[in-house]
């Protein structure tokens, strides 16, 4: 086929590429471009239009233009006022431009019209029409910026010249250059159609994947659009409602949440009620307990934690430097925590719990204290006298009304440390309320294996303990159920004698205690006042009262100094304590030390240290009834019960009337009823009151005892031996008699008791009888002093 060859004017094209089967607008500016319009007006009015390969050229040689065109109709030209002529122009055909040469001002070259092969596949060219509709359609919808006239879709939709439709698409397509001239460049009709089809399909795919994109991006904005305007709204209504506050406040706390190191399933549980909070009215009630809930979570430590390691160097330095004495106390306590640092990093090691154990003011709290201190740890305490509910230790359920959590709980904020040593206070007492429940709730406090997941009912979290060094106190031993018992290392603290005593007020009471009273340096003690304190204002195991007089002894004194200021230091001596603490308590010499009739001095354990125990019997006639008195528990009653079938046994032997038991009525009475009083070691002592008093034999008071009676009279052993005789010792007790049993123990009491002490061992009750029962004094008239001794 024989292309045609035309030479017309050439209009170039900047940016644009337009084709064949259009009518389009073109602003033709240049002056050469300007006389090729004018040119084509004078003549049939047909232009090539050329685009440029770089637009910003402005006299573009043959080397700038494309090789292919249009030809197209010049049919209107319109002159602006600016002098650019506004030209519409209807393209008609493919051209290749060929040869150009310069013309009157302007440029003309000759073309080639390009034509494609009149023969092509019909079937495959319907079913590429119909592909390039569809597509043609679907690029139109999805392309937001293109707003193409709805008519004018319709209007390719219903194209049936396989030749214009691909270009008309083309044309509304929002292409760039090297698209467009690449359809303009494709020759033959399939050709051409599959080129249009596959950019319009490129594009769909674009759109498909952007709109993803958007939609995704416009998700999370939304979400994040609707939270935010939620909040923004709801603070507004607070406002309103609340006052200023209570947006901020929200936000606070939420920041508090994610700040605070919560464990996520806490976490969770605090932001859940915050939401919650945030939806009630600020100040109800209801909000209030939220807040006051979201605060415990707040306040109670999830991952801070204070403190080195233990270091037993620097921990026997720490325990000496507060602690007098107790060298047997502070090596146990330096071997639990040795054993505790080996084993710091096997997490099967389940340590047991140090229990200290001793008579109040003997310095457990104080060595927990220094404990901490040597570790640089946050020290806490809590007292468990008296608690008998374990709510006290676990806290009630928020649904109660004024709920709090529970004492473990409300140490721990007070730490503010997950790892504080954490003193409990008279495990014992405790115990002694026991039912069932505290006690099993300090077990899950004190088990390594449970305390990891701890559950207060308030806080209703499982609340991590395992990192705490717990320390527990107690008075008495005998109390603490067992379970928790067996968890426990036992550190017994028996008490000090009178000489420790002196020393630990010399090295430590008073001088903290001039400190505290500001008196430094203006006040001074003598020991021989010192030793005063001890022996007549004070009876008791620890210090704490010895401390507690010398306090007191610091305050008068400073008093009196600020009333009447003195130089230098003012001493205290012996004879000046009664002007300080008044008229002493206690005066050794005012025990009954003269033999009595009807009466024992015995030794007694109390959870308070030792004690003297004086037991007394009455015989008046009657039937032989038994009447106890003083507060006494079962096991006591028992063993008035043995001592006195003992009696009867051997009556003969003791000079007791025969059938002494029908004819007389017993009475044993232990003063001061309000302690009570048990256990068997009062069983001798109770023997010789009541054979004194059967006899009319006085005994002697001097001597003081303590053992278990049998039904055969054998002395059994006794526990506590050591508070015993600190306490005897105190009182200025030096006979004592004690069960030979217990002879081992005697190696514990202090070199200084034993060395005052004259100590006669027994095996049974008749040496305990013929030790201290007088002969009876010559039988007197009963009318001139009535005798308890029963008349034959
Ligand atoms: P507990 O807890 O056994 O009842 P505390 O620890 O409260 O006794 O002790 C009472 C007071 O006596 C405290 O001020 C303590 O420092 C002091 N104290 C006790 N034992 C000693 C000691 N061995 N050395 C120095 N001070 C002591």
């Amino acid at each position: 086929m024989e292309n045609r060859t035309l030479e017309l004017p050439v209009i170039p094209l900047r940016n644009t590429v337009i084709l064949p089967h259009a009518t389009s607008p073109v602003d033709v500016g240049r002056p050469r471009s300007k006389a090729a319009v004018e040119r084509a007006s004078e003549g049939d009015r047909h232009v090539f239009l050329v685009t440029q390969k770089a637009p910003e050229v402005d006299e573009p040689t043959p080397e700038d233009l494309y090789d292919t065109g249009v030809l197209a109709a010049v049919k209107q030209v319109m002159r602006l006022p600016d002098g650019t002529l506004q030209v519409v122009v209807e393209t008609k055909a493919r051209a290749r431009l060929l040869a150009y040469r310069e013309e009157r001002g302007y440029v003309a070259a000759a073309g080639e019209l390009l034509e494609d092969p009149p023969a092509y596949d019909e079937a495959l060219v319907r079913v590429l029409m119909r592909e390039l509709k569809e597509a043609f359609e679907r690029y139109v919808e999805a392309h937001k910026g293109l707003r193409l006239d709805r008519y004018k879709v319709e209007a390719v939709l219903g194209m049936v010249d396989p030749l214009r439709l691909p270009d008309v698409a083309a044309g509304y397509a929002t292409w760039n250059v090297e698209d467009k001239m690449a359809v303009l460049e494709t020759m033959g009709v399939e050709n051409r159609l599959k080129k249009v089809l596959e950019l319009l399909l490129r594009d769909l795919e674009r759109f498909a994947l952007d709109s993803k994109i958007a939609a995704r991006v416009k998700e999370q904005m939304d979400a994040n659009q609707r939270e935010y305007y939620l909040r923004e709204q709801m603070k507004a209504i607070q406002k309103e409602l609340g006052g200023e506050d209570a947006a901020g406040e929200m936000l606070e706390l939420r920041e508090r949440i994610e700040a605070s190191g919560m464990p996520d399933e806490v976490k969770e549980k605090a932001l859940k009620e915050l939401a919650r909070l945030e939806r009630m009215q600020p100040g109800s009630p209801e909000a209030t307990v939220a807040r006051t809930y979201l605060d415990w979570l707040l306040d109670v430590p999830w991952t801070e934690a204070s403190g080195d390691a233990i270091d037993i160097q620097l921990t026997r330095q720490v325990l000496d430097e507060d602690h007098y004495g107790l060298d047997e106390v502070k090596e146990r306590i330096l071997e639990f925590l040795a054993v505790r640092q080996l084993a710091e990093d096997d997490e099967s090691y389940k340590g047991p719990i140090l229990c200290l154990v001793g008579p109040p003011g003997v310095g457990k709290t104080s060595l927990g204290r220094s404990v901490a201190r040597s570790m640089n740890r946050k020290f806490v305490r809590i007292s468990l006298g008296g608690v008998r509910d374990e709510a006290e230790i676990r806290g009630h359920r928020r649904t109660y009304i004024g709920a709090l959590p529970g004492k473990i709980i409300q140490a721990m904020k007070t730490a503010g440390v997950v790892n504080p040593v954490f003193l409990l206070d008279e495990i014992d007492k405790m115990a002694s309320d026991w039912r069932g429940d505290p006690a099993s709730a300090m077990l899950e406090v004190l088990d390594p294996e449970q305390n990891k997941t701890f559950t207060d009912h308030y806080l209703d979290v499982p609340y991590d303990l395992s990192r705490v060094f717990f320390i527990t106190t107690a008075n008495s031993l005998s109390t603490i159920p067992g379970p928790l018992r067996d968890r426990m290392e036992i550190i017994e603290i028996p008490g000090y004698t009178a000489l420790e005593k002196e020393q630990i007020a010399k090295g430590f009471l008073w001088p903290r205690q001039l400190e505290a009273g500001q008196m430094k340096g203006r006040l001074a003690i003598e020991d021989a006042a010192i030793r005063r304190v001890i022996h007549e204002y004070t009876r008791e195991a620890g210090v704490r009262e010895l401390e507690r007089q010398l306090a007191k002894l610091v305050r008068r004194a400073a008093k009196r100094y600020i009333e009447n200021p003195w130089e230098g230091e003012r001493r205290v001596a012996e004879a000046d304590l009664p002007d300080y603490l008044g008229v002493p308590k206690y005066r050794p010499d005012k025990r009954e030390d003269a033999p009595q009739v009807g009466a024992a001095q015995g030794l007694a354990w109390t959870p308070v240290g030792g004690a003297l125990l004086t037991v007394e019997a009455l015989a008046v006639p009657g039937k032989g009834n038994l009447k106890l008195t003083g507060n006494l528990g079962d096991v006591m009653k028992e063993s008035a019960q043995a001592a006195l079938s003992y009696l009867r046994s051997t009556a003969s032997r003791w000079g007791l009337p025969e059938g002494f038991h029908t004819q007389w009525d017993l009475h044993v009475h232990v003063p001061e009823g309000a302690t009570p009083k048990d256990g068997p070691s009062a069983g001798i002592t109770i023997a010789v009151a009541i054979a004194s008093a059967l006899t009319g034999r006085p005994a002697r008071m001097d001597w003081a005892m303590t053992g278990e009676v049998t039904l055969r009279g054998k002395v059994l052993a006794i526990g506590g031996l050591k508070e015993k005789l600190l306490a005897a010792h105190q009182s200025g007790i030096r006979q004592v008699i004690l069960p030979a049993e217990n002879e081992p123990q005697l190696a514990e009491v202090p070199e200084e008791v034993l060395r005052d002490l004259e100590v006669k061992l027994v095996e049974q009750v008749e040496e305990v009888l013929e030790t201290v029962l007088l002969p009876a004094p010559e039988p007197t008239p009963p009318a001139d002093k009535p005798s308890l001794r029963p008349e034959a």
